[in-house]
């Protein structure tokens, strides 16, 4: 029953979608409705893997048609404009048939910002902080980066001495920002690959990720250090392990 990764903050009037992935729109429905759906005008990306920007058409698009009247503001690393004003060339035409009978125009424009790590929003009280995680392809074997180039950011918001840091998806190693930055936020919601066992050839490859992911023990490891008010799992591989199963490998 889990979806992709795709977690909503509420901070004054702001709404804030962190991630838009598979099925996001259908848990918008779910959780307020076209009211809440419209009411996003806020995005911010980790990264340019599908399973996290793969829906932002749908909330740009469905959130404009059914009445959002503010341009979507959409923040992310280093590729998230170009991305963006790809959805915007390949929904041209519809854009254009929907403005051209009457649909409000402002709504229907993106407004893409590739940021670099620290503080790129403080207005109103609301502070959004990015920072750099490590996710990026190396060599198992070596350690090695692959070369290929890019960023994954991780964000903390602030806003009323409330706090919530969300790690992007992340191998953990010592030197990790979600460390010093998540010390004692309200939330902090990590990522986590559960180790697959055995040594089948679906195992091995299962395992591979896990050079870019955090297993749940690295994950115990960073809420002991943070101590966070609340520790969520979000992006949670395989989708099928239980609650039970990650809590009791959370040690
Ligand atoms: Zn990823
Ligand atoms: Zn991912």
């Amino acid at each position: 029953s889990r979806y992709g990764p795709a977690i909503l903050v509420e901070a004054g009037n702001y709404k804030i979608m962190v991630d838009a992935g598979p099925g996001m729109p259908e848990r918008l429905f779910q959780a307020g409705g076209f009211e809440i759906l419209t009411a996003i005008d806020h995005v911010l990306i980790t990264h340019l893997h599908f399973d996290h920007t793969i829906s932002v058409p749908r909330l740009w698009l469905t959130g404009w048609l059914f009445g959002r009247k503010s341009p979507m503001k959409i923040y992310g690393p280093t590729g998230t404009s170009a991305m963006m004003a790809n959805f915007r060339a390949a929904y041209d035409w519809d854009v254009r048939y929907r403005t051209a009978v009457g649909v409000h125009q402002l709504g229907s424009e993106l407004i893409a910002k590739d940021i670099e790590p620290g503080v790129f929003f403080d207005k109103d009280g609301l502070k959004i902080t990015a920072f750099n995680v490590e996710h990026m392809p190396i060599n198992i074997d070596t350690g090695e980066s692959l070369g290929l180039r890019g960023a994954t950011l991780g964000y903390r918001i602030d806003y009323r001495e409330r706090s919530v840091l969300f790690s992007g998806d992340t191998r953990s190693t010592p030197s990790s920002r979600i460390i010093p930055l998540g010390k004692g936020v309200d939330v902090l919601i990590h990522e986590t690959q559960v180790p697959a066992i055995g040594n089948s050839p679906e195992a091995v490859l299962a395992n591979v990720s896990l050079s870019v992911h955090s297993s749940p023990a690295q994950v115990a490891y960073v809420l002991d250090r943070t101590r966070p008010r609340l520790g969520v799992y979000s992006h949670i591989i395989p989708p099928e392990m239980t609650s039970d199963e990650l809590l009791a490998l959370t040690d």
